[in-house]
């Protein structure tokens, strides 16, 4: 108990200091606190309850904001199985895209906003939580003016394209008295729990490393890709994307945030793909405990979604780590390697319905603003250890 109150301290402590160490680099802006997240359990909210709690069995009304790839494909299907969210309105760019969703999924007509109309919503009492899944360049705007409507914000990942935009977001939130939550899916998801516990619980001893790589070949005919390599539509290149599931892993795995970042970048010179986002970001973290986390990122090479942690009685290996569906978990220790088979979970309906619940209970999420504005700072902050060639220290 003592142990984990002294190490709670202390990581409070350097978190304080991790954010004036960039403070001073010049990679931040004037911000305060930064955030200590609970990566187990959802806590009560600071948020002034406007509203009475509601009933639990009641399902929110969701709002679906830009009907891309992700939207289509994952989110929009996986309303049916959440049993505290409903899809209720849509907003596009595309009408009769959006007629067609909305007839297939029983969405009604006057449910159907475009981004010039969208801040009329707050005129719609069905619609309760509002889901930006934009291209990162569109998620402060969409998210702020979402809040001012009054209404509570899911936002993919990454959060924003800079750090100013992240605080705009979750003061915009704040003062609206509404929810912000960033969609970091792996967070919910059984198998990276899992793993979290199996390395929280010392199950491979004294955690000493950790390798994580998040890598997929860019392609330039997909048109979910194109704005991918629109720096101002992007924010970033792979790191952006996808290496943020590598520095994610890094930081849920360990329960710290790193004092140390070094980086190295490659883009293959003439691509036309990474004219203006980068093609790899390999970057190494340095954690209070001792672990050092190896994690590559990369627009270059075939699907890579995979963790390994290493402890001084274990190791650890997750792969594929952040992929939807069919995770593969192996422990090993000793000679001994064994497959943990654990009940796969639409993850996608477990963090829609952690929103619903944390609305209706007053809870701040498990994944708040906080947590997304502390990614586009620690990515900050790689990509400038990787222009200077210097070891960046955050404390
Ligand atoms: P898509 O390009 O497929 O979808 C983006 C949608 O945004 C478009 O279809 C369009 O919808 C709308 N849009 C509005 N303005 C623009 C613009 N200027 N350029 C392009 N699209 C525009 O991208 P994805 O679905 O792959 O990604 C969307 C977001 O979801 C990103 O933030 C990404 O990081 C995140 N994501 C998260 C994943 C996860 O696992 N958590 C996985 C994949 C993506 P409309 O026509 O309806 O207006």
């Amino acid at each position: 108990m003592f142990d984990a109150v002294k190490s709670e301290l202390t990581r409070r402590h350097l978190l304080h200091k991790a954010g004036f160490g960039l403070m001073s680099l010049g990679v931040v802006g004037t911000f305060g606190a930064v955030f200590k997240p609970d990566r187990t359990l959802a806590q009560t909210g600071s948020t002034p309850a406007k509203q009475p709690p509601m009933p639990p069995e009641k399902k929110l009304g969701w709002a679906v904001v830009g009907l891309g790839k992700f939207a289509t494909q994952q989110i929009i299907p996986s309303f049916g199985e959440c049993k505290r969210s409903r899809l209720v309105a849509l907003v596009s760019g595309s009408p009769d895209k959006a007629q067609r969703i909305a007839q297939q999924h029983g969405v009604e007509p006057k449910n159907i906003y475009n981004y010039q109309n969208y801040d009329s919503i707050r005129d719609n009492p069905e619609v309760d939580i509002i889901y930006i899944i934009l291209p990162n360049g569109l998620h402060a705007e969409y998210s702020i003016r979402g809040a001012q409507a009054g209404k509570h914000i899911m936002c993919e990942k990454p959060m924003a394209n800079t750090v100013a935009e992240c605080q705009a977001m979750i003061d915009a939130s704040k003062k609206a008295g509404r929810k912000l939550m960033i969609a970091y899916r792996a967070q919910y998801e059984p198998y990276n729990l899992a793993a979290i516990a199996i390395a929280q619980k010392k199950e491979l001893g004294i955690l000493k490393a950790i390798v994580a790589d998040h890598g997929r070949n860019l392609d330039p005919k997909d048109p979910a890709d194109r704005w991918r390599m629109n720096k101002k539509l992007a924010g970033g290149g792979s790191l952006f994307d996808i290496g943020i599931y590598s520095l994610q892993a890094a930081r849920y795995i360990t329960g710290e945030e790193p004092t140390e970042i070094s980086a190295m970048m490659y883009s293959t010179p003439n691509d036309p793909r990474f004219k203006e986002v980068e093609e790899n970001v390999n970057f190494m973290l340095r954690f209070p405990s001792g672990v050092i986390a190896n994690c590559t990122s990369s627009y270059g090479y075939a699907d890579v979604k995979r963790y390994q942690v290493m402890g001084s009685k274990g190791t650890l290996e997750l792969d594929p780590a952040t992929d939807y569906y069919e995770h593969r978990l192996y422990v090993q220790r000793g000679k001994v390697r064994e497959e943990r088979k654990i009940q796969e979970q639409n993850q996608f309906a477990l963090e829609m319905d952690h929103l619903s619940e944390c609305v209706m209970e007053n809870k701040q999420p498990k994944t708040p603003g906080e947590e997304g504005l502390q990614d586009v700072r620690l990515m900050t902050a790689i990509y400038q250890a990787a222009e200077t060639g210097r070891t960046i220290k955050l404390s």
